[in-house]
């Protein structure tokens, strides 16, 4: 929900909104070792897909598929850097990235992070959702833009209802 929220702050193409989405949580695709085995997903979490260079490549992709592409190369870089940022603070104590692999071994780590199961991710969690409630309500769009546009409206003119109704 960051990535979208984040590009609500921009002039962009509800696509472009979509991409922000994607480049957001690009990073945890590779959590797809866990369908093999937990031992895969151990060794490649938060080093396969949470590494800079796999930030600089994926922000190129999805700059390559927008209309904006200096701008939008560099709002996914700064998202691929505040999810980082984001599982340093709240992924737990046992995680670290390996934000130079595969060039180095050194891992980012920060020691204090809170666990993931807290309040502090509780309350992220709600802030995010009231962030996306107020743009839907203000600016007439939601996450759902882009991939079920008819849905989507659906979710605005609800919104709509429920301010007829309070006014
Ligand atoms: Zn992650």
């Amino acid at each position: 929900m960051s990535g979208w929220i984040a590009a609500n702050f921009f002039t962009l193409s509800p696509r472009e909104r979509f991409l922000c989405m994607l480049a957001a949580s690009a990073p945890d695709i590779d959590g797809a070792g866990l369908l093999i085995s937990w031992d895969l997903y151990q060794k490649t979490h938060h080093a396969l897909g949470h590494n800079i260079f796999f930030g600089i490549i994926a922000a190129l992709i999805f700059a390559f598929c927008s209309e904006r592409k200096q701008k939008m190369f560099w709002l996914c870089l700064g998202l691929f850097n505040l999810h980082v940022i984001m599982d340093l603070l709240g992924s737990g104590e046992l995680w670290t990235i390996s934000y130079f692999w595969p060039l180095s071994g050194y891992e980012l780590s920060f020691e204090h992070g809170w666990p993931f199961y807290s309040w502090q991710n509780i309350s992220a969690g709600t802030l995010c959702l009231a962030a996306t409630a107020a743009i839907i309500y203000w600016r007439k769009r939601s996450p759902l833009e882009f991939i079920m546009p008819s849905l989507d409206r659906k979710i605005v003119s609800f919104f709509k209802a429920d301010r007829g109704k309070a006014e």
